[in-house]
């Protein structure tokens, strides 16, 4: 009989520079074929954050120094306290809108501006792509799907914001080219090499026991904390699971995380954080 025991590394959280907030952990206007989040099959996801506990925990975060909080969701622009969330969050950070892009039309680009104009921090857009080619990007994702995002940049760009293109390398094809193939399409809108972010398609056929993880360059869980309804977790990709639970709040949650999920290890693939942003490249 095979006693041997595993042992998970640990990831040590160096500092507290990124807040993930999920607004919803179910509900999305689209369904995109590889999406991680478990949509209910029969009804409308219904499962949003209250905006006092929002408020309660920038309160318990208190002194410590965020550089950006990141609403994310399922789509996070479906909440409907959006727009209050976001000038709460702006009080305390820069704020990054990770969406797929479908609620940002013209109207809503020059609201988002005005809401950035009151304050003195920035918000920030990742929108979300699969593939430079529309078609494969919609295979992947949903039909529409490159349409919503490029509009999405267009008004944008408009209101003077630099959008990030957030791809998530599905087809699995070389980044360099993805990069290229993207600023080809998107250099006229001010789009340069820091603002395509590619990150590794997660592969959720690997079983637990088919890996394990000996190093990794930044890791989100060693640089922030997600925080859901549910409570305190150690990343986007582990929110609302279990073995990625840190705590109930964020005046006390764990620092430590056990690197021991299937999600641990194309995470340690990536070189750079997958959701935060290294604003040491961003221009
Ligand atoms: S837009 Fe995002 S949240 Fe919505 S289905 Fe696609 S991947 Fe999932
Ligand atoms: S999935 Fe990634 S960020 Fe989350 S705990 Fe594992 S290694 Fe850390």
């Amino acid at each position: 009989m095979n006693t041997t025991i595993r042992k998970s590394k640990l990831a040590h959280m160096k500092s507290f520079d990124n807040l993930f907030i999920e607004l919803t952990s179910d509900c999305c206007n689209q369904k995109c074929t590889h999406c991680y989040i478990d949509f209910p099959q029969f009804k409308k996801g219904e499962n949003f954050i209250d905006i006092e506990t929002v408020e309660n925990s920038l309160k318990d975060i208190g002194s410590m120094s965020l550089k950006c909080i990141y609403l994310t969701g399922a789509e996070p622009m479906t909440h409907h306290d959006f727009n209050s969330i976001l000038r709460l969050c702006l009080k305390y950070s820069n704020v990054c809108i990770c969406t797929n892009g479908s609620f940002i039309n013209e109207k809503k680009a020059r609201f988002l501006k005005k809401v950035e104009d009151e304050s003195k921090n920035e918000i920030i857009f990742r929108i979300s792509f699969d593939h430079y080619d529309e078609i494969k990007n919609d295979d992947s994702r949903y039909r529409g799907a490159y349409r919503h995002g490029s509009f999405a940049i267009k008004h944008l760009v408009k209101y003077n914001f630099t959008p990030i293109i957030s791809v998530t390398n599905y087809y699995n094809e070389d980044e360099r080219t993805i990069c290229e193939k993207f600023l080809e399409k998107f250099f006229d809108y001010g789009i340069d090499k820091s603002h395509i972010i590619i990150n590794p398609f997660h592969d959720n056929t690997v079983r637990e026991d088919e890996f394990s993880v000996e190093s990794w360059g930044r890791l989100e869980c060693e640089y922030g904390r997600m925080l859901t309804s549910k409570g305190v977790y150690s990343c986007p990709f582990l929110a609302n699971d279990y073995r990625g639970r840190c705590g109930s709040n964020l005046k006390d949650f764990s620092k430590i995380v056990p690197l021991e999920t299937e999600y641990c290890q194309t995470c340690c693939k990536s070189l750079h954080e997958m959701f935060g942003i290294n604003f040491s490249n961003f221009r």
